[in-house]
């Protein structure tokens, strides 16, 4: 592990996480990395690994921490990472893998981790609005007309609703934060490198936020 901006962003599902993550790379210029990302592409790619994790991203359950770990370890250690840092999204969601990663960044520790904070409530709709761009996972909410085929405005990829993004899978993500994922809010506050932002604004507003905290890192 090496320099650079070192950030992992915390947040429920469509708490608007992949809109700001997608923002801040380009702004800290460093690497996205979101194993849902990684995940959907080896899905889609019919990898070996794509073949074994389908059904239960689709479930809305979590894949196994040592399979992800492992991802995230190799990820980290390309060339790009190593020289500018990393952005992580969805990345850790249980205490099991943020101790894999502070043992991965040891040499290089986190700057900050900032939980993006947005009631439940509010994501349910947001979520069942929320449309992903296959290839470069920008994120766009649907209104009453969705255009067909919608083309991203970034990359020109495909904008699409994602397979687990049904009623049922929807809750069981948001119930599987509570238990597994919130618990991370203890481990790195304990640490003292929690940030909490409020997520309730516009994007431009919440960007402004999240980057005060960052550069004052
Ligand atoms: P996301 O795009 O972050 O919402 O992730 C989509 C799905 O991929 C999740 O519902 C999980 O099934 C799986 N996934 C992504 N990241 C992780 C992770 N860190 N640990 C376990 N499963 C993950």
């Amino acid at each position: 592990m090496s320099k650079g901006t070192r950030i992992v962003l915390l947040g429920r599902q469509g708490s608007g996480k992949g809109t700001q993550c997608v923002r801040l790379s380009r702004h800290y210029v460093v690497p996205h990395i979101s194993t849902g990302d990684m995940l959907r592409a080896s899905v889609r790619e019919n990898s070996a690994l794509g073949r074994g994790v389908a059904e239960v991203i689709d479930s809305g359950r979590l894949v196994g921490d040592d399979l992800i770990v492992e991802l995230v370890r190799e990820r980290l250690g390309k060339a790009d990472a190593r020289r500018r840092g990393f952005l992580l999204d969805g990345f850790p969601r249980t205490v099991t893998q943020a101790e894999a990663l502070d043992d991965i960044a040891n040499e290089s520790p986190l700057n900050a981790v900032i939980d993006l904070v947005v009631p439940r409530e509010m994501v349910l709709e947001r979520l069942s609005a929320r449309r992903v761009c296959r290839d470069c996972g920008a994120n766009y909410q649907a209104g009453p007309v969705v255009a067909s085929p919608w083309i991203c405005d970034t990359c020109g990829g495909d904008v699409v609703l994602r397979d687990d993004d049904t009623p049922e899978s929807i809750n069981r993500r948001l119930d599987l934060y509570e238990t597994q994922t919130a618990p991370l809010i203890e481990y790195y506050g304990a640490s003292g490198r929690l940030f909490p932002v409020n997520g309730v604004g516009s994007p431009d507003q919440v960007f402004e936020r999240i980057t005060t905290v960052i550069d004052s890192r």
